[in-house]
């Protein structure tokens, strides 16, 4: 665990650790059928994107904008609390942001606070209603408030346990909820702020929360630095965001991050600073920067799509390929391809294109429409394709589904070779973290007993992996969680081994 290592001794292990970059080549030019039976695709999915405006005329307006910078961090359902003269005012619903509001709705939630939250469920196919749809409003004697949050407790069944046995009863089956039962408890005996630091103090895992009360906001983030969160200011007033894109499309102007084990109290007499921990971790997903967010934001520091095109080079150096063009999986891939056409001299061209037009079935994470929305989703390009060696760029291989049927488009394209590379290692373990990377054995890295069999299964010529050591060097990074590479958590290993037997239906 490395939060029971000296920095130097995590420093060491990630110098040390394993290159994971293995090339496998396939012995001929056909191509073979898999026997394996995967039942999902490869696209993975965080739960959410949060977003906070404070002291901003018509404060939901701007919360509105910034959620649909965040969309691709949730489809599946958003929400808007406001707060004027102290009242609280929620709109939510199931669907994408400009489908739940309109201009008829948002002017009823004038204030000059707000905060909003867009949410991707594991379980979102219908007959859970919407209590689970943020931001979450609870009232209490000591004053009511909102909350909305990004990530997942690894210590969530012990707390609503403890809380459920001292009386407390859960309107959602979601961890958010914890922390605002908890934060009641300890208001009873303490001021507001050291109520959340206290409740803070008891939770475990990957959150970014947004805590709203009549008159101030309080932004927190995990001691661990796994999920990330920035602050903004915009027109005299505060805004919060999942990711600082929001910041460039609502107009609004960066400050800084909110550190790991932070709270920001953002009031009337501008933002305070306290630390919930003193143990501070910049354990950053390394999954944001490879796959989530979007590559306009910048995250502690780093462009994502610099890290990406950064990765890219870095592979193409550590898994050279012969080949005639180089194709990106839109869109997160795109980024990486770029790099590896810059370093190897191989021309990128758009031999997949991507259908922008493809609504919301597709979102939905079932199975049978998850099937049909890959097939609407991507097209191959026959005139660019046909007759070429074809360099196919993805930034992760998680069940292989998608990317084996995105190699077979590309074959039945006309493409003569489909040299497979992965702008990231192997993905063995799941995450904990309020990532649906799936159960274990799900993973095809897993599944398989080694590279060659990965290679075989997806019907490429050849494939290689991102080594761990280029991940770190393509953000000039000495930490990030890259646990779902490893298998090296950050977070203590104890609490969610008795988390693991339950279902990923529980995280919300
Ligand atoms: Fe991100 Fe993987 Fe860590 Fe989860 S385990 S937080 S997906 S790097």
């Amino acid at each position: 665990m490395t939060h029971n290592r000296s920095f130097a001794e995590f420093i060491l292990s990630v110098a040390e650790g394993p290159r994971m970059t293995t090339i496998a080549t396939r012995s001929d030019n056909n191509s073979k059928q898999t026997n394996m039976t995967l039942t999902e695709d490869r696209e993975l999915h965080e739960e959410c994107g949060v977003f906070a405006v404070f002291g901003v005329h018509d404060a939901a307006m701007l919360a509105y904008y910034g959620l649909h910078a965040l969309q691709h961090r949730g489809q599946e359902a958003c929400g808007i609390v406001r707060v004027n003269n102290r009242e609280f005012k929620r709109i939510k619903g199931e669907g994408l942001v400009t489908e739940v509001f309109n201009e008829e709705n948002l002017a009823t939630l004038n204030g000059e606070m707000a905060i909003g939250h867009v949410r991707y469920s594991t379980k979102g196919n219908g007959g859970e209603g919407n209590e689970n749809i943020q931001p979450f409003m609870f009232r209490h004697s000591t004053g009511d408030f909102s909350l909305a949050h990004n990530g997942s407790l690894v210590n969530a069944l012990q707390l609503k346990k403890y809380l459920e046995d001292s009386g407390t009863l859960f309107h959602s089956t979601s961890d958010s909820e914890i922390l605002a039962h908890l934060i009641k408890k300890e208001s009873d005996c303490h001021d507001r702020l050291y109520a959340i630091v206290d409740a803070l103090n008891m939770i475990e895992g990957a959150f970014a929360f947004i805590i709203m009360t009549a008159s101030r906001i309080y932004v927190c983030r995990d001691k661990h630095g796994l999920r990330p969160l920035s602050l903004g200011k915009f027109n005299g007033g505060y805004v919060v965001s999942s990711e600082t894109c929001a910041f460039d499309v609502v107009g609004a102007e960066f400050i800084r991050d909110v550190e790991p084990g932070e709270v920001v109290v953002i009031g009337k007499d501008g933002l305070t600073s306290v630390d919930y921990s003193k143990f501070k971790r910049y354990n950053m997903c390394a999954m944001e920067y490879i796959y989530f967010a979007r590559p306009d934001s910048d995250i502690e520091g780093t462009n994502v799509h610099a890290f990406r095109k950064e990765s890219g080079k870095l592979l193409y150096h550590e898994a050279p390929a012969d080949g005639d063009i180089v194709v990106g999986v839109p869109d997160s891939s795109l980024s990486a391809a770029v790099g590896y056409s810059e370093a190897s001299g191989i021309p990128y061209e758009m031999g997949l294109i991507k259908n922008r037009y493809v609504g919301r079935t597709f979102i939905r994470p079932s199975q049978e429409l998850r099937e049909k929305g890959v097939r609407m989703k991507l097209s191959a390009v026959r005139g660019i394709v046909n007759g070429k060696r074809v360099v196919l760029i993805d930034d992760s291989i998680v069940r292989g589904t998608t990317v084996r049927r995105i190699i077979g488009m590309l074959r039945q394209s006309g493409a003569k070779e489909v040299h497979m590379r992965i702008a990231s290692p192997p993905m063995t373990h799941p995450c904990y973290y309020g990532v649906d990377t799936s159960s274990r054995e799900e993973l095809i890295c897993t599944r398989a007993k080694d590279v060659e069999a990965v290679r075989e299964s997806i019907g490429a010529d050849s494939l290689a992996y991102l080594s761990l050591e280029a991940l770190y060097k393509a953000g000039g990074r000495s930490e990030l969680c890259a646990a779902c590479f490893t298998g090296d958590y950050p977070t203590p290993t104890e609490i969610y081994q008795s988390v693991e037997g339950v279902s990923r239906a529980k995280r919300l």
